[in-house]
């Protein structure tokens, strides 16, 4: 052994053991935590790099390992996130972080196809794309950031976060556990990255750096615009606008529990929330009234018209009444308990959800509000309801719910809402995998197609050919 090869490996040993009893304290480098974008890019690419040679059962060892701890510590980061963001419920936070360990899929997704004939065999393999940017939002941070690595380190990736700086340093320490974690495991550090303090510059920096073959956002339509103009290929988990249609044969009591569940869920802070109701008229008051048995509270339209106030009307910036009213930050994710003292109305601290009468344009309609209230459009009939539900979706192609057992209208919304996810006679989560059958990610790309994100969406597809041989027969 020549001495240079001493000392690196001499070097790469004391720098391991110094990593593995660095403490994990958040808004600290270290374990995947860099000051500089460039940085942090640079060690996840050369993890990239180390993960290809150590193969899918390190993948699977380093996807193991975030399973485990974000199931261990899913109270503790719950309660990090929810006291850095100071927005929607700890409960909630908390199960979000409990069912990524086993609602998001792993390597088992990942598909290959194979040719065989005449001609010999061709194969076709879904490959990594190296470093995937990643942008993750407020709404849920530690969630988001769990989902995307657990289905990007599947696909053989590793990720550089610029996660949301209202949530950076829940995200900071999640990331840094990892990270320790994987190197337990597999030897590999840096198979997830971040900035101490992530910024537009940063985002900027991930956006223009060539060893960042992917991006993959989620958040609302600012980001979804600023990653489309980067050039690169991206997958945008971009803003919804849920509607619920309940129809008259419709079971009316477990259509209104449900609607409670699905937006009362951590304050209405999931992008599949329930966002505006279209009830056909003939059972209006009748689901009104399962809501408030339910534990909803009914406001009256003088309470509604002050809430709007209180949610939208920033005088600075031309109140309810001007051409671009502002969602006010301060009551996005709160409990439906302070949306209620916001209009002087005391209601029990354990109130989930909060409900009102409004017509089809209403500023709670149109907007994406994500608050515990959930306005309630009475229709002539089921077409009008499907209608009006498709128009408050402006083309989001995000999430819709409906609840009937007529078949037909069923299938017309199906068809024409064109939503990703369509959820019949349940609450929205159950889209998500709570629930309902199916997986889980926080991330559902929708302007650019991809659906739930799952490992294969960050793959690229590769075939390989090889003529007259290799074929069995
Ligand atoms: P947000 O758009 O304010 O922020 C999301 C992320 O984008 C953050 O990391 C933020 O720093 C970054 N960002 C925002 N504008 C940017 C810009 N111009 N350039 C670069 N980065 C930028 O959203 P939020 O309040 O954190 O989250 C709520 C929004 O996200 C809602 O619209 C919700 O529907 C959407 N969302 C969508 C999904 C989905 O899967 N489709 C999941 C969660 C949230």
């Amino acid at each position: 052994m020549d001495e240079q090869l001493i000392s690196r490996v001499v070097g790469e040993v004391l720098s391991r053991l110094q990593q593995t009893t660095a403490p994990i304290e958040s808004g600290k480098t270290g374990f995947g935590v860099y000051e500089r974008m460039e940085d942090a890019i640079d060690a996840a690419h050369a993890s990239f790099e180390k993960l290809t040679k150590a193969g899918v059962t390190a993948r699977k060892q380093a996807i193991g390992a975030i399973r485990r701890l974000s199931a261990a510590n899913a109270e503790a980061w719950g309660e990090l996130e929810f006291n850095e963001t100071k927005i929607g419920r700890l409960d909630h936070k908390i199960e979000k972080l409990r069912i990524c360990a086993d609602l998001v899929p792993g390597v088992e997704f990942l598909d290959r196809m194979a040719f065989s004939g005449d001609f010999g065999l061709t194969i076709i393999d879904f490959a990594p794309w190296g470093v995937i940017g990643a942008v993750t939002p407020s709404t849920h941070s530690v969630p988001t950031l769990t989902g995307n690595a657990i289905n990007m380190i599947a696909a053989g990736n590793a990720v550089v976060f610029n996660t949301h700086p209202a949530a950076c340093k829940c995200a900071a320490t999640a990331i840094r556990a990892y990270n320790e974690a994987i190197y337990k495991e597999t030897g590999i550090t840096d198979l997830l990255t971040t900035v101490v303090k992530p910024t537009l510059e940063t985002f900027d920096g991930m956006g223009k750096n060539p060893k960042v073959r992917l991006l993959c956002v989620t958040g609302g339509p600012g980001v979804v615009a600023a990653a489309m103009k980067t050039g690169k290929r991206a997958v945008c988990a971009g803003p919804g606008n849920p509607p619920v249609v309940v129809d008259e044969t419709a079971e009316i009591d477990r259509a209104a529990r449900n609607i409670i569940q699905g937006a009362s869920y951590d304050n209405n802070l999931l992008c599949i929330g329930e966002k505006q109701v279209f009830v056909v008229s003939s059972v209006a008051d009748a689901l009104m009234s399962a809501l408030e048995k339910a534990g909803a509270v009914k406001l009256t339209a003088s309470q509604i018209e002050k809430l709007t106030n209180a949610a939208f009307g920033d005088p600075q910036k031309g109140g309810i009444a001007s051409a671009n009213p502002v969602l006010n930050k301060k009551l996005v994710g709160a409990d439906a308990a302070v949306l209620a003292k916001q209009i002087g109305l005391d209601v029990p601290p354990d109130t989930q959800l909060l409900f009102g009468e409004t017509d089809e344009h209403h500023l709670f309609v149109e907007e994406e509000q994500m608050m515990p209230f959930i306005p309630v459009v009475r229709m002539a009939n089921v077409e009008a309801a499907i209608d009006a539900a498709i128009r408050s979706e402006h083309n989001y192609k995000h999430t819709a719910v409906m609840h009937s057992t007529n078949i037909r209208s069923l299938t017309r919304m199906a068809q024409e809402c064109d939503t990703t996810l369509f959820v019949k006679n349940g609450p929205s989560m159950t889209g998500l995998g709570l629930g309902g059958e199916g997986f889980l990610s926080f991330s559902i790309a929708t302007p650019t197609g991809e659906g739930v994100t799952t490992p294969m969406t960050f793959t690229r597809s590769r075939r390989c050919v090889m003529v007259e041989q290799l074929n069995l027969y």
